[in-house]
């Protein structure tokens, strides 16, 4: 086997990411020595009990919070669905409308669906070409009936960081709760809840080098939030079940390793993201990148290659050991384009060739090298075959 062939690239953190040492470390302890349930009285249960509530103010740490505002899920899915039906049940008695954007995660998009269903109404708000909701058209939004704002801190498929501070600003003017989602954005974005004017805010450890099936929701003190987990009295009696010590532990680690220098995380993944971007529109006609040219997560380039299939350009890339992402990678095997490029105006045929790279901690200039030489051959080969393709205006018709 020669050296291509052999090659494996990993540019898919935002699907996931893989774990980091230090976090397993952080974490076998609690499955065999200290194995205890945390909410027994005697001595096995002192340590993971010690262990959750470690965890619990490192991820208070990270986001701006008290320990007592943090709430361990079963992941970011949970957290979200948390946040907005808790809400929603919660304060029926106040109103049943919420505000929300068009280009939010399934986790939020599909819960207030169901929520319609249950007889809340939604407003599903437009985004600007770049991704950007208007605070001023989530003020518009605003009814007396509207107990709930919902806007993610960065979207996970084209990377765009919404203005949340002012968004949070503009519910908390009308009296109305604000929850982001910010899975994609710890270790990213720098978050504090208070400045940001965020009440409700979920997060994700499979994201930022944790484990999977870990998540926390921030819920602000005095917020009135259902209950939706029903059982016995974990988590201060708001979530039942006991608790994943190990998985606790990991999510605590890895958010204060990837929250202790975002800046300079920041810029070493952004500057080979340039060097990338830059690169492939050079190399590569009728391509555009998406999302906000500035206002977008460090790691994050999503392209659309005309007259080519996303599903087509995954596996010539696959063939070659790049691991990458097209559309929403949450609704592959649909054949519906994404729901973000759509609501950034892209036609079908553009959304349909969509490709999205996301880098992470492991990834090299020698990985950003590769693409740059495997991404244009793939394009073109594809572009080769396509019936979508336009004759080259250099070839002369055949007489
Ligand atoms: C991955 C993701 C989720 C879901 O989190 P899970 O922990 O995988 O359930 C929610 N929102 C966004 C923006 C995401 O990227």
């Amino acid at each position: 086997m020669n050296d291509l062939e052999e090659r494996t690239l990993y540019m898919d953190h935002a699907a996931t990411t893989f774990m980091k040492p230090e976090v397993l470390a952080a974490m076998a302890p609690y499955f065999s020595e200290h194995f205890g349930n945390p909410s027994s009285l005697y001595r096995f249960a002192g340590e993971p009990r010690n262990g959750v509530e470690a965890a619990r103010g490192q991820v208070a740490a990270a986001i701006g919070a008290g320990p007592e505002e943090i709430f361990f899920t079963a992941g970011g899915t949970e957290a979200d669905n948390w946040a907005i039906k808790g809400v929603a049940l919660a304060n029926r008695k106040h109103g049943d409308h919420i505000v929300t954007s068009a280009i939010e995660h399934h986790a939020v998009l599909h819960t207030c669906e169901w929520l319609e269903r249950q007889g809340f109404s939604v407003t599903y708000l437009p985004v600007d070409e770049f991704g950007r909701v208007d605070p001023g058209d989530v003020e518009e939004a605003i009814t007396d009936r509207t107990i709930l704002v919902s806007a993610m801190t960065a979207n996970n498929e084209i990377g765009t960081i919404q203005p949340v501070a002012e968004i949070g600003r503009v519910a908390h003017d009308h009296g109305v709760l604000f929850h982001t989602d910010a899975v994609q954005a710890i270790g990213a974005v720098p978050i504090d809840v208070d400045a940001m004017n965020i009440d409700l805010l979920s997060l994700s450890g499979h994201k930022f080098y944790g484990p999977k099936g870990t998540g926390a929701l921030y819920i602000r003190r005095g917020t009135r939030v259902e209950t939706l987990i029903h059982g016995g009295g974990q988590e201060r009696r708001r979530r039942a079940g006991t608790e994943n010590v190990p998985g606790i532990v990991g999510l605590g680690r890895a958010i204060e390793l990837a929250t202790a220098d975002i800046a300079g995380h920041n810029r070493r993944i952004a500057s080979m993201r340039d060097r990338l971007v830059r690169g492939i529109l050079d190399a590569i006609p009728d391509s555009r990148l998406n999302g906000h040219p500035t206002e977008r997560l460090a790691n994050n380039a999503n392209f659309s290659f005309r007259y080519v299939e996303g599903e087509s350009i995954l596996l010539l890339l696959n063939a070659r050991g790049i691991c990458a992402s097209t559309g929403s990678a949450c609704s592959s095997g649909s054949l519906e384009p994404s729901h973000v490029l759509l609501a950034i105006g892209l036609p079908h045929e553009e959304a349909h060739g969509s490709l999205r790279l996301t880098l992470g901690d492991a990834n090299t200039e020698d990985d950003v090298d590769y693409v740059l030489e495997v991404l244009p051959e793939v394009i073109g080969r594809l572009r080769e075959i396509s019936p979508l393709t336009p004759p080259s205006p250099r070839v002369p018709e055949a007489e």
